[in-house]
């Protein structure tokens, strides 16, 4: 067996110990602590970036990996760039569409692990714990309303899912906010931002995103996505809601990138 076969057999198994989980919680509330425990020991929790038995199924990391993910520096207080500047250079030249970007901490190590094994590795039964690993570690307002951004068709159908909108359900469920369908549509398939300069990624997405169908004219509005990085992809999105009447959008990432 390969590391990828062993990942996607413990995301099967992921996926069947949620779906007892759920039985158990409707059916037999009463007995539920012992049930738990019982799915614990017939599923062990594994963690989401190295695949060990994580001792806690409510932390997405083993203590190993928990303790090799980087908080995010202080940097730019528009697009969460690191650095010493309140306002970045490029904000400052050009500001955003958005007003904040908060994030659950820096890429790289575990972190980018557990979303390569999301994005990649055929894993989405990561985006649970992920969520909710999230839902710690960022500030939302109550009945705060979450929009994905949306994966392109032809992505979405080769990976059987979309990361970015099973994060924002369970960040939205975790946090005690709703995730908002149907709020933006990718209209463009666009190649990969990885490997492209600033000025190619805010090329590479104009005009990938539209509004709609489902009305947003005077919602506050927080973008979800797993990785921010020079945040052109959050920028686009978020001017075509601002544009469809969106009071406020700000952006959520499970890490932002330097
Ligand atoms: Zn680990
Ligand atoms: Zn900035």
């Amino acid at each position: 067996m390969t590391s990828l076969q062993v990942a996607i057999a413990c995301d099967a198994l992921a996926h069947t110990a949620a779906r007892h989980r759920r039985a158990l919680s409707g059916a037999a509330r009463r007995v539920a602590p012992v049930g738990e425990a019982l799915l614990d020991l017939l599923y062990p929790p594994r963690c989401a970036a190295c695949g060990e038995p994580s001792p806690s199924g409510q932390e997405p990391f083993c203590a190993t990996c928990a303790g090799a993910i980087d908080p995010v520096p202080s940097g730019c207080d528009r697009c969460g760039l690191p650095g010493p500047d309140r306002r970045c250079g490029h904000c400052h030249a050009a500001p955003p569409a958005f007003a904040g970007v908060q994030a659950g901490g820096l890429y790289g190590g575990p972190l980018a692990d557990a979303i390569q094994a999301l994005k990649y590795g055929g894993r989405p039964a990561v985006a649970r714990p992920l969520g909710r690993w999230l839902a710690a570690r960022v500030a939302l307002p109550q009945g705060a309303l979450l929009v994905p951004i949306p994966l392109a068709r032809r992505r979405r159908i080769a990976r059987g899912y979309d990361q970015a909108a099973l994060l924002a359900g369970h960040l939205a469920r975790a946090a005690g906010g709703r995730r908002l369908a149907g709020a933006l549509r990718r209209v463009r398939e666009t190649p990969p931002q990885v490997g492209r300069t600033r000025a190619e990624r805010a090329r590479n997405v104009a005009g990938a995103f539209a509004a709609g169908p489902r009305p947003v004219a005077g919602l506050d509005l927080v973008l979800v996505d797993d990785v921010v990085t020079t945040a052109a992809t959050a920028d686009a999105a978020a001017a075509v809601l601002r544009a469809a009447g969106a009071r406020s959008v700000t952006v959520v990432a499970v890490a932002r990138a330097e």
